[in-house]
């Protein structure tokens, strides 16, 4: 990039960011203005129950916490489906905030105590595609607002994997298995990690991932994902509605 592109680029970022903070807040789900301190609008809100409100026996999780601890802010449904499709599949890295809020406030709500925020890294591919990966930039507001250092970069994808969403499980773990690497061992060492996605469905993602922190030194890795779904959330998950399978 010439140094003119990168002003260029710089002028754009920040007349983007003096955009957003200058518009008035609106809901994650429909974008209905709503006051500052909430995500969703009163209509959406009802369909966006975290668990924290939700009676006990509604555990957390589902088959992605087997052999580890999942904190989760609400199942996936609802507007908060809707917010994470938008965030995810309609260019809208805005969401990042309110949605990184939500996250944020699980995270606190089950008294996480990390030293590490890691993201689950997206292919290169995926990357370019969409322009940012969303599970680091909610891993981003998620280190700024507890007491943990941000490692964005700390796992890549070491080969690319089929789509998850037409295997069953085991063939997910399989699929994943071995797919992730640690960049700098020394920087996850003895560390607890939050491992930070935007929804866990069947874990196979989040247990590679964890399986290569783990093996590099990593203290603990403890799963913070914004929704928990069953696999038929997998449409939503793993590529946009209507995108072709590759
Ligand atoms: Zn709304």
């Amino acid at each position: 990039m010439s140094p003119s592109h990168a002003l260029v680029a710089a002028v754009r970022f920040l007349a983007a960011a003096a955009a957003r903070a200058l518009s008035p807040p609106s809901c994650a789900g429909c974008d209905a203005l709503i006051a500052d301190a909430a995500v969703f609008c009163s209509d959406c809100a009802r369909t966006a129950v975290p668990y924290a409100e939700r009676p006990a026996r509604e555990a957390v999780g589902s088959s992605a916490a087997a052999g580890a601890a999942l904190v989760a802010f609400a199942p996936f449904g609802g507007s908060l489906a809707e917010g994470i499709r938008r965030f995810k599949y309609g260019d809208r890295p805005d969401l990042a905030r309110p949605l990184g809020r939500l996250l944020l406030g699980a995270a606190r709500e089950a008294g996480m105590s990390v030293d590490l925020v890691v993201p689950v890294p997206l292919h290169p591919r995926r990357l370019a595609e969409r322009g940012y990966n969303q599970a680091a930039l909610l891993a981003a507001h998620v280190a700024d607002g507890l007491p943990a250092s941000l490692a964005p970069r700390a796992l890549c994808r070491v080969r690319s994997t089929a789509q998850q969403a037409q295997l069953s499980r085991d063939l997910r773990l399989q699929n994943v298995a071995g797919a992730f690497r640690v960049r700098a061992p020394e920087r996850v060492q003895r560390r607890r990690v939050a491992l930070v996605d935007d929804v866990a469905t069947t874990g196979a993602t989040l247990a590679a991932c964890r399986e290569a922190l783990l093996g590099a030194g990593a203290a603990s890795v403890t799963y913070l994902v914004l929704a928990t779904a069953e696999s038929g959330a997998d449409e939503l998950r793993s590529s946009p509605p209507s995108a072709p399978r590759t």
